[in-house]
């Protein structure tokens, strides 16, 4: 049986780091026992691609655990002629899946910082979203992990985070309220100490 080990970097996952894995024919095999126990026929025609479909889309859904958040930041512009005004990279569209039912959480976040001396592409913000959010999430946890990566790697003046999104889990099932949006947020630096900074992030935030 083909077993081959999580290929992230230790201590990126946000995970266990030494999982073994499944092959993909192992994964095909699950998809095709998830059928079974809804009452359909895996060998019937409309089904027969299915289950390499789905681990294929797994794939897709969850290629952030491959992804290292740090490393897309390490290059950064030292060359800024001295710019320390805040920089924020508005509504970055992301879809992620809620680790209780791996039901789609699609929102868009707000991710701003204050350099202190170097600054990012803006490309690489939106990639740090989308290594987190092609992941199992909680919004909360979502939402701290970009602004402590940031923070972490860029050491900027300060960070702030605002992510709303629309949980799929509680629109199509269980209390069935669509339309309704959890808002989180997480600020960091002079984003959590100066009053001022804060608000002109909020009024950015629509
Ligand atoms: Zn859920």
């Amino acid at each position: 049986m083909e077993r081959r080990v999580h290929p992230l970097p230790a201590g990126k996952s946000g995970g266990p780091e030494d999982v073994a894995r499944p092959s993909r024919t192992e994964a095909e095999e699950a998809v095709r026992t998830l059928l079974r126990w809804i009452g359909e026929d895996p060998t019937r025609d409309g089904l027969h691609e299915t289950p390499s479909r789905v681990t294929r889309a797994y794939g897709e859904f969850f290629g952030g655990y491959a992804q290292d958040p740090e490393a897309i930041l390490r290059k950064t512009f030292e060359e800024i002629e001295g710019y320390d005004e805040m920089i924020i990279l508005r509504g970055v569209r992301f879809e992620s899946h809620c680790e209780h039912h791996m039901a789609p959480i699609i929102g868009h976040a707000w991710v701003a910082y204050v350099p202190n001396g170097r600054v990012v592409g803006i490309s690489k913000l939106a990639r740090v979203v989308e290594a987190f959010s092609k992941r199992l999430q909680i919004q909360e946890r979502l939402t701290a992990q970009i602004a402590n990566t940031i923070n972490d790697v860029l050491k900027p003046q300060g960070v702030g985070v605002v992510i709303k999104a629309k949980h799929h889990c509680m629109s199509t099932r269980g209390v069935q309220k669509p339309g309704s949006d959890l808002v989180t947020s997480r600020m960091l630096g002079c984003f959590r100490d100066n009053a001022m900074t804060r608000q002109e992030f909020l009024a950015m935030v629509d």
